[in-house]
Parts: C-alpha cells; sequence; structure tokens
C-alpha cells in the first residue's frame, strides 16, 4: 500500500517527514483528525526495523489518539510523531532542537508530548523551540509526571463497572487483581486499599512488588503467570498490551476488566469474547485518558484542581459507553468507538458562520 493509499484508509489529515542532515534527525508527524481542535500526541524514540514500519506505527497511533481525546471530551485532535533512531544512544539536545523547529512550523496543528523512548528533558529541549509542546516539569509551570491521574481515571473507570454491574461503585468488600505495579499500578494500588478493597499483584520487578507491600496493607503476591487464575472482581492489567487474548480468556475468574495498559485486547474481536463469558469490559483508551487529560490542562495554564475534578469526569465516560453498548447491542470497544465518533461528526456538522472577517484573519487576530 503506498503511503497515500495508507491514508486514505483511515483518513489522515496530513503526515509530515522531518529530516535534519545535521543532527541526523528523521521524525515523521502524523495529523489524523483535527475537528476537534490541534492534534495532540506523544513523539516516540524507536529504532524501527524500516521506515515502511515508522510510517505505520505513526498513522495507528495518531488515529488512537483522536478516538482518545474525542471520547475523553477533550477539544483536541489525534496527532502522534516518531523520531527514527535509538533513544538510549542518539539523543541529545541539537536532535530535539532541531525537532522542535519543525513542530514549531506546523503553526501549532500538532502539539506534541513525552512518549516511549522520549523524557521530560527531551520535552523542554523541544520547547526552547516551540511552544506546541506539553508534558514538561512542574518546576516550570507543566503538568510533571502524568501517572497519578492516570491512576485515578482507572479508578475511577473501576467505581463506574462496579456501578454498572452491581448498582454499587464502592470497593469496599471488592478484590481486584493488579498486573504490574509500576508509576500507575501503586497509585491505583493505594486508590483501592484506602476504598476498603483488597489487592491482588503481580510483577517482574521486586523492588515495585516491595514498594506496594511496604507502603500499602491488604496486598497478597502472586507470581506473574499466576495473575490470569485470580478469583478477583476486577482485573487491572497496568503492565503490557495484549494480555487478554484467546490463552487468557478462559482462565480469568472476575467479572470487569479495567486497567491503564494501552491495547489491552489482542484483537478487536477479543471484546466480543469476554462479552460471551459475561466479562464487563471497559476499554482501555477511555480507562486510561487521566494523563492525556492532565497533560492537556497544561494548554489553559496549568491547574492541578481542574485537573483532577476532570479526570473524574471519565467516570460518566465509562457509564455513557456501557449505555451504548447496552442500547446499540454492540461490544463497548465499539460502544466506546461510536461516543468518540459521534463527537467528532456532531461537531463537523456545525457550520463555521461567518462573524466579520475572513477565517485567516480571525485567526491572526486571537
Ligand atoms: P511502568 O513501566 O512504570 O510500570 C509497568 C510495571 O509492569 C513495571 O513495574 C514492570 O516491572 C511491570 N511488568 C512488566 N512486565 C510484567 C509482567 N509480565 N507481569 C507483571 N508485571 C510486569 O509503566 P506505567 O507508566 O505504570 O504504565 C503501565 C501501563 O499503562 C503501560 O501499558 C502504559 O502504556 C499504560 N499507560 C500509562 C500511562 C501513564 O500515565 N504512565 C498513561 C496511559 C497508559
Amino acid at each position: 500500500m503506498t503511503v497515500f493509499e495508507q491514508l486514505e484508509k483511515r483518513s489522515h489529515e496530513q503526515v509530515v517527514f522531518c529530516y535534519d542532515p545535521v543532527t541526523g534527525l528523521k521524525a515523521i508527524v502524523g495529523i489524523h483528525d483535527t475537528t476537534l481542535g490541534p492534534a495532540l500526541g506523544g513523539t516516540r524514540m524507536w529504532n524501527y526495523k524500516d521506515e515502511a514500519a515508522a510510517v505505520r506505527d505513526v498513522l495507528r497511533l495518531s488515529r488512537g489518539m483522536t478516538y482518545k481525546a474525542a471520547a475523553a471530551g477533550l477539544n483536541l485532535g489525534g496527532g502522534k510523531a516518531v523520531i527514527i533512531g535509538d533513544s538510549r544512544t542518539q539523543k541529545d539536545e541539537m536532535l530535539f532542537r532541531s525537532y522542535g523547529r519543525f513542530i514549531q512550523g506546523l503553526g501549532g496543528r500538532y502539539i506534541t508530548a513525552e512518549d516511549v523512548g522520549t523524557t521530560v528533558q527531551d520535552m523542554e529541549w523541544v520547547r526552547a523551540e516551540t511552544d506546541h509542546v506539553v508534558g514538561i516539569s512542574r518546576a516550570i509551570g507543566g503538568s510533571g509526571d502524568p501517572s497519578p491521574f492516570t491512576a485515578l481515571g482507572v479508578y475511577e473507570s473501576i467505581k463506574a463497572s462496579l456501578k454498572w454491574t452491581t448498582g454499587n461503585e464502592s470497593l469496599a468488600g471488592k478484590r481486584v487483581s493488579i498486573q504490574g505495579v509500576g508509576a500507575v499500578g501503586y497509585h491505583l494500588v493505594k486508590h483501592i486499599v484506602h476504598d476498603g478493597g483488597t489487592v491482588v499483584v503481580a510483577d517482574i520487578r521486586d523492588d515495585n512488588l516491595k514498594r506496594v507491600t511496604s507502603d500499602f496493607s491488604g496486598v497478597e503476591v502472586v507470581s506473574p503467570e499466576a495473575i490470569y487464575d485470580q478469583d478477583v472482581d476486577v482485573f487491572a492489567p497496568s503492565a503490557l498490551g495484549a494480555v487478554i487474548n484467546d490463552d487468557t480468556i478462559p482462565r480469568l475468574k472476575c467479572s470487569i476488566v479495567c486497567g491503564s495498559s494501552n491495547n489491552i485486547l489482542d484483537e478487536d474481536r477479543h471484546a466480543a469474547a469476554l462479552q460471551d463469558r459475561d466479562i464487563l469490559y471497559a476499554p482501555d483508551y477511555v480507562v486510561n485518558s487521566g494523563g492525556l487529560i492532565n497533560v492537556a490542562n497544561e494548554l489553559e495554564h496549568y491547574n492541578e484542581e481542574r485537573a483532577v475534578e476532570r479526570v473524574k469526569r471519565i467516570y460518566d465516560i465509562v457509564l455513557s459507553v456501557f449505555q451504548i453498548a447496552r442500547e446499540e447491542n454492540v461490544t463497548t470497544l465499539d460502544a466506546a468507538n461510536q461516543l468518540a465518533r459521534r463527537r467528532i461528526d456532531a461537531l463537523a456538522k456545525i457550520k463555521d458562520r461567518y462573524v466579520g472577517m475572513p477565517l485567516r484573519a480571525r485567526d491572526r487576530n486571537r
């Protein structure tokens, strides 16, 4: 498939190739859809096996951001960028300064942030060249670490899922299995334990396990392989993708799957497979949108209280997804996609009325 055929297939607006022979920068920016606002999404640095793989990744990820932002109720479109290279050996200030100039050249159509392989420090270098970057440290007015906000969104989603299935959102007396107690998992344990729930956790890192068992009571540890077999109310994958698959679904003894991992389902058809087993699936990209909501807050001068208040709205969004799934008789994954699509399509239909000066002049005067 040619690049243009790939753009047509998933309705991308624009793909920008950025090359700088001096710093060796090779970056690709994917802008999927800007109906709701500027395309926001992180910059991933990865040693792709070839350029075609990098293009495929940026197209897939940028489209995902459109749906995530739309479902989260943000006035943002979907974008993502990749820098081709080894993040351990090929990073330096000038590479990111050069990259920042390309981002500036997009005039705000794309706003970047950190992602896999890039850090807050890298984004501060980018920021020296452009305002169109978020995810910078608290010390310089940014939103800082997104993980506690992502965890808060997962906690709200778990409560909404319990409300939907049992009529009661409280975690008191409930048991939750958490796969991975890293940045997000740690804060998730905290919320559940504080709400009266118990947790069973697994991780491949002893230091992270030790941190949760020493900081909280009511935490049981099992081996990474045993986490799928736990008799629990909720299974919260918070480490890896594709963990809900043909092998694991028959083993699950939970009534809800709701966690922070990206791409929890191995394939979309696994949403229906969970439904067949009467397990409620809270779609990952809605559940884990707290980090995006927090970082997007930087665009309006970061305010933590406002960020927390907005992240808590994920509760109602998750309930809306379940409601659509019931009304339309579709999986919860399809319902989340519908929720996002409806918002984009509804805004696209509103006429852009003449307001006294041509659009371009109006933008200049903002
Ligand atoms: P992290 O790297 O801090 O933590 C992941 C934890 O999972 C680590 O402790 C790691 O040792 C553990 N782990 C790895 N393989 C495992 C296995 N096989 N079994 C059990 N544990 C295993 O990552 P994080 O920031 O906490 O993110 C967790 C997930 O949530 C990731 O999938 C990430 O993409 C997603 N996510 C994170 C954020 C965020 O704000 N950090 C936002 C959206 C989505």
